[in-house]
């Protein structure tokens, strides 16, 4: 059966986070906007997560964004982290100096695709994408099977926000662009996660609770309310496949607080703990969110970035639309804008990454649990970079007898780290000093893998 065609100004593909504020982003800067999900309008939004959201809501301010909140943030009391471990059963309370929240996932996603359709993006749900329309080097539109007919859309640009390992980067053609394709599994996390009722009330309503595992992941515990939880893991692909469902279900046995649980919901997905793509455009075409790898590479947060990049990617696109150049320069201000803001971050965040894969749980336990509160903090996501006084140093030192060589490979790291974002603060504004930039940034890494013994990520 020969395909229909549909024309837009802009395709969105994926009704998650990302392709939603890029929808919504879109059409309230006039342009005619299709978004794409292949799940049904009922099932749209139901996402692997575990609904954690660092800081109240930053969200881009093209959706009712109060609305958002009150329907979907179930519990925004989040002001303290609680770090386990996993040898002792010690734990160490970490204030995170801003509150946070955790949300009900499902009702986030529903609310924020009846937004996004408010904002006039029509949105077909039940409808796969499968290939491009690339003629020639620009991504002319995309090919898709609605309610099981074939369906073409041509659009001027095409925004990927399909998530992790997104199809359609299987089906371009990136030799006319500096489009990242170093991307391999090895570079992404399984995860899992439960959503349990409690008969009782937890005493830690208030924090986020994380527990590191023998993979290279860590265990989580998310109050979404008092009765609530969001429990999951994750797993770095390149450490030994890891029995999610078992290790969770251990866990959660040895626990006198899940007593009497029933598990309401099961899911599991892949996540990118990558640094976000170098380039993530190419003519016609710009990937957001997990599709571009705008996750923290430590802790898996995701939503705020898919939820920026998403709004910057419709941002640049109008403009470029509008000067009549979807080319890869046209739209590389997207690029400039990602890596000089979070992508530094994130890249930074990445560094630590790299040097856990090069050690043990046992150092890494050691070094963490001797560190205190506000470098975990600040290592975990706020800053992306760590600063210690000499007198916490002092004591970390002597917390951390037989794990030196490691506190001291740390200590080299975080000055990387610096450096990074310095490196990224200088991220080119157009394609044509890209090749440079890379060269300057690619010289640090070897930097990092001489300092870790970490077999090169990238
Ligand atoms: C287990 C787990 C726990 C996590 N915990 C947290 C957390 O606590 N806090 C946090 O901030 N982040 C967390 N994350 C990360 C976060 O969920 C993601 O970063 C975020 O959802 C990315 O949004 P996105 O819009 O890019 O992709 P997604 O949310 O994955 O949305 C992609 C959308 O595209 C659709 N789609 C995919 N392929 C096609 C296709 N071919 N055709 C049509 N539609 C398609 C999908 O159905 C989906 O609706 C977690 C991730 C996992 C897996």
């Amino acid at each position: 059966m020969a395909p229909s065609t549909e024309t837009a100004d802009v395709v969105v593909v994926g009704g998650g986070t990302a392709g939603c504020f890029a929808a919504a982003t879109a059409a309230r800067e006039g342009l005619e906007t299709v978004l794409l999900e292949r799940k049904s309008a009922k099932e749209a939004g139901h996402i692997a997560c575990g609904d954690g959201i660092k800081g109240k809501s930053k969200f881009p301010d093209v959706v009712d964004r109060e609305r958002l909140r009150t329907e979907s943030f179930t519990n925004e009391s989040i002001t303290r982290g609680i770090f386990e471990n996993p040898r002792t059963g010690e734990t160490i309370d970490v204030d995170f100096g801003e509150s946070g929240a955790v949300v009900d996932r499902y009702r986030y996603g529903q609310v924020l695709l009846d937004e996004t359709e408010r904002a006039g993006v029509e949105i077909h749900y039940d409808t796969v994408v499968n290939d491009v329309i690339q003629p020639d080097a620009r991504v002319e539109g995309v090919r898709a099977v609605r309610d099981g007919d074939p369906v073409d859309y041509e659009a001027e640009v095409v925004i990927d926000g399909a998530g992790a390992l997104s199809v359609l980067q299987d089906k371009i053609d990136f030799s006319a662009s500096a489009f990242d394709t170093n991307v391999n599994y090895s570079q992404f996390c399984s995860a899992y996660r439960e959503v349990l009722e409690l008969p009782e009330p937890v005493e830690w309503e208030d924090a986020l609770v994380f527990k590191p595992t023998e993979e290279l992941g860590y265990l989580w515990y998310f109050p979404r309310s008092a009765t609530e939880i969001n429990a999951g893991l994750g797993f770095q692909m390149t450490e030994e496949p890891m029995e999610l469902v078992d290790v969770l279900k251990d866990d959660l046995a040895n626990r006198a607080d899940f007593e009497g649980a029933t598990v309401k919901n099961k899911l599991g997905a892949a996540l990118p703990t990558r640094r976000p793509y170098d380039s993530a455009v190419h003519p016609g075409y710009v990937a957001v969110g997990d599709a571009a790898a705008h996750v923290n590479p430590c802790t898996g947060g995701g939503i705020p970035g898919a939820a920026k990049a998403g709004h910057w990617a419709a941002e640049i696109a109008a403009e470029a639309i509008s000067d009549g150049d979807v080319s890869e320069a046209g739209l590389w201000e997207y690029n400039h804008r990602v890596q000089t803001d979070f992508g530094k971050r994130f890249a930074a965040m990445d560094l630590y990454n790299i040097f856990g894969t090069a050690h043990g749980v046992d150092d890494l336990v050691s070094v963490v649990t001797a560190l205190p509160g506000q470098q975990i903090v600040d290592a975990i996501g706020k800053k992306g970079t760590t600063e210690m006084s000499l007198g916490l140093k002092l004591k970390t030192v002597l917390k951390t007898i037989g794990h030196w060589g490691t506190l001291y490979d740390l200590y080299k790291v975080q000055k990387e780290a610096v450096s990074l974002k310095d490196v990224y603060d200088s991220y080119p504004d157009d394609p044509g000093r890209f090749d440079a930039w890379r060269k300057e940034r690619d010289a640090l890494m070897d930097r990092v893998y001489e300092i870790t013994g970490a077999e090169p990520k990238y």
